[in-house]
């Protein structure tokens, strides 16, 4: 998916405002980090998270979401090695991958505020 940089910015505000202040308050701005300089993950990966999140279809099961997650975001990761570990992520280090039900929902609603008409199928709609 392509998204113009005032897009970017505001899934990164959205992101920023809900999920940033509970990684402080539980203390992940301590160790959650990709790389040597402990970037954040949202950082670091929000074209392909957001692409990850965006391109699969809607659903209650936060499971039906990791596939892309680990494809798009996880294996382009220095956090993770070529046998798809992650300490981070198995440590629950990662804020992307601890709140990634909160995640997921900013992300879905930040999509529906800045392109209402293109909103994709909800199977949670259809169920
Ligand atoms: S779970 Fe691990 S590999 Fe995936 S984004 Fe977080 S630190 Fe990177």
């Amino acid at each position: 998916m392509d998204f113009t940089p005032e897009e970017l910015r505001e899934y990164r505000e959205a992101l920023r405002d809900r999920i940033c202040s509970i990684c402080r308050k539980f203390g992940y701005d301590e160790v959650c980090g990709i790389g040597e300089d402990g970037e954040c993950p949202f950082d670091r990966h929000l074209p392909k998270l957001l692409d990850a999140v965006l391109t699969t279809p809607r659903s209650d099961q936060i499971a039906d979401y990791i596939p892309k997650i680990r494809e798009l975001v996880c294996s382009t990761c220095p956090n993770q090695n070529d046998r798809g570990v992650c300490k981070s992520r198995d440590m629950a280090y990662c804020g992307l991958d601890s709140f990634l039900v909160l995640v997921v929902q900013v992300i879905e609603e930040t999509y529906d505020r800045l392109r209402p008409q293109t909103r994709p199928a909800d199977k949670r709609a259809a169920a």
